[in-house]
């Protein structure tokens, strides 16, 4: 048989899940594409290419040698470049792109959030009085926060930030959600903070930190994520899975 051939770009629990499921098929060909970025990566169900193709170019390049028949962008809600790239390079050749995003938290009775549209404005948004702040927006963005040296800073990331934040006051915790509310509520209360940073990254597996930061009254600096506009978009694995085939079809029948 004939196999269609999709390139999944991955870095997500949603990306795993979809792969998952897409590489049950015996019609499909899959293949997971990882930034390489995490120093050890989870075990995925499917064949997986790592680290960049070297732009929207290499991207072009890599969908054509590998004779791609729809690429499916399930990356991090906040990876810009590698969705921007994604566009560009589906523009480029005809070949179909579906986003798979999960939705964003919804604020709740109860929730005290603070809305900011980048990783700056967070910064900001902190004020000149030292606060102590749990930040978990990544060990590639916390480094912003050295523009704000005086607060107390706890950092979780999944791997260590290297170098540390150029602040005198930081501690750094690393771990792999998911992330049980009791015990963020625990851990909230033993490092006495008073303020989280978050992304708006949506999904369960962080969630337990919002609902902790509910319960203790904290507040919390979200950072929402940036809009964009794609033509084929999926909000959950199912959805994806719809899709895609109905990609798949149209894309052969155009004979390309
Ligand atoms: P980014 O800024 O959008 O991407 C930077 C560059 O990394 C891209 O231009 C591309 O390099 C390469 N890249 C990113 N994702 C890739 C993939 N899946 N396969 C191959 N190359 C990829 O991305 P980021 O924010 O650094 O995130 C990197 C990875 O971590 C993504 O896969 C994302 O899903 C995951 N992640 C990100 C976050 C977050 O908050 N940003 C959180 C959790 C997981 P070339 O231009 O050379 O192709």
């Amino acid at each position: 048989m004939d196999k269609r051939r999709i390139l999944i770009l991955g870095g997500t629990t949603e990306a795993r899940d979809l792969a998952d499921r897409l590489g049950e098929r015996p019609d499909l060909a899959v293949t997971l594409s990882l930034a390489g970025r995490t120093l050890d990566p989870a075990p995925q169900p499917v064949p997986v290419r790592t680290g960049g193709f070297g732009g929207a170019e290499g991207l072009v390049t890599h969908l054509a040698s590998h004779a791609i028949d729809l690429v499916i962008d399930a990356t991090h809600p906040f990876a810009k470049q590698i969705s921007a790239n994604a566009r560009t390079a589906s523009a480029a050749t005809g070949i179909p792109l579906l986003r798979l995003e999960r939705l964003g938290w919804e604020e709740v009775s109860g929730d005290r959030w603070t809305r900011v549209a980048s990783v700056t404005d967070a910064v900001m948004a902190l004020g000149e009085v030292p606060r102590r702040v749990f930040l978990t927006i990544g060990r590639q963005e916390a480094k912003a926060f050295a523009a704000a040296p005086q607060h107390h800073y706890l950092v979780r990331s999944v791997d260590p930030v290297d170098p540390p934040l150029d602040v005198p006051d930081a501690q750094y915790l690393l771990a792999r959600g998911p992330f049980a509310v009791e015990n963020e509520i625990a851990l909230l209360r033993a490092h006495r903070i008073d303020v989280v940073v978050s992304k708006n990254s949506g999904g369960e597996a962080t969630r337990g930190k919002i609902v902790a930061a509910r319960l203790l009254g904290l507040p919390v600096l979200l950072i929402e994520r940036p809009a964009v506009a794609d033509d084929h978009r999926a909000e959950t694995v199912e959805d994806a899975l719809r899709l895609a085939d109905h990609l798949l079809a149209s894309f052969r029948k155009r004979g390309v």
